[in-house]
């Protein structure tokens, strides 16, 4: 699909953020329409509890560019993102957060960078002088950020800005499950995407609550494992757990054989606590790397019915 009906398209996940969308839907207004740029605007209520799905009704009947859609219930910011992502008609895509946060009048400059910059499939935003608390949340983010630069090995600074601009033939190789809207850079990354990290602004939110905490920290870490585990052995589960399988039928199968030996030559091994771990190796083993079959599997299960490639073409490099 390549009928783009306008240049940009922004969007924005909402929950509960009455009191900023009047805001918000005009300082985008000033930022987009000076700029030149064709653009709309895309904010998925994600099923609030306030008055924002209304007042974003309310809103779109006097804004021509506003597009809302609403989900059934509070699904979380990724599948809010995703919702939204599903609605982009425009060239480029750009993303923020609903509580003024960061500033729309950013996302021209971002359009420009993308649009003179052909290389560059996705620009992330860096809260250089980020306006939150510094315990517990500058704090754990910027662990956060270093741990998923070195384990992923794509080095950005923060990971965690909801200002990115993309171009839509990316937003559209991307899927986001879970809570992934924060390892979106890692997951175009994967989709062969090259990433550019430019410093924006940033301020402090003055009106309505953050909807995180700091419980947030330890699932990241497991979403970690996840973007680790699809970076390296996606399209080779096999090797991932036939690994780890191997490593333990193999000292399992020799333990086994000794215990053979030890009872051929009349020894009684039922005490033998060596026989229990032999056993207990040999089963994980044969499991882990059935696992790894059944992954092979259903990689291909992923990739064939839906036509989907497990490798991206580019161009010729220019001369
Ligand atoms: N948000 C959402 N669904 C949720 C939680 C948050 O759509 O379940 C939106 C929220 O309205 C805001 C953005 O996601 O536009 C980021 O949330 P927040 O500002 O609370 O996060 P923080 O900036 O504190 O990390
Ligand atoms: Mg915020």
């Amino acid at each position: 699909m390549t009928d783009f009906i306008c240049d940009v398209s922004i969007v924005i996940p909402i929950y509960n953020e009455e009191e900023n969308l009047p805001d918000l839907v005009a300082r985008i207004g000033e930022a987009m329409q000076p700029s030149g740029f064709s653009f709309e605007l895309i904010c998925v209520d994600d099923g609030s509890r306030d008055r924002s799905a209304h007042v974003l009704r309310d809103l779109a009947e006097k804004t021509p560019w506003l597009k809302p859609r609403y989900l059934m219930r509070n699904y979380g910011q990724t599948a809010a993102l995703q919702a939204g992502f599903d609605a982009v008609e425009g060239r480029y895509t750009v993303t923020l957060d609903g509580d003024l946060q960061n500033d729309p009048l950013d996302i021209p400059e971002l359009i420009h960078t993308l649009q003179t910059r052909s290389d560059i499939n996705m620009i992330s935003g860096w809260r250089k002088a980020r306006q939150d608390a510094a315990v517990n949340r500058k704090l754990p983010s910027m662990i956060a950020n270093r741990l998923i630069a070195k384990v992923t090995g794509v080095t950005l600074h923060d990971y965690g800005c909801a200002l990115k601009a993309y171009r839509t033939e990316l937003v559209r190789r991307i899927r986001l499950y879970g809570e992934l809207h924060r390892f979106i850079p890692v997951l175009a990354f994967e989709a062969g995407a090259k990433i550019l990290e430019v410093p924006v602004r940033h301020h402090a939110r003055t009106k309505g609550v953050s909807k995180y905490g700091i419980d947030r920290t330890f699932r990241v870490v497991l979403d970690l494992l996840l973007m680790k585990f699809m970076l390296r052995y996606l399209h080779r589960p096999l090797h991932f757990f036939g690994g780890a399988g191997l490593w333990m039928l193999t000292p399992g199968l020799l333990i086994c054989a000794y215990m053979t030996g030890l009872k051929l030559f009349g020894e009684s091994i039922g005490g033998r606590p060596l026989l229990l771990l032999g056993v207990m190796l040999v089963l994980m083993g044969v499991q882990l790397i059935g696992m790894g079959l059944l992954g092979e599997i259903l990689i291909r299960v992923y990739h064939e019915p839906e036509g989907r490639e497990q490798y991206r073409l580019r161009p010729a490099p220019e001369r």
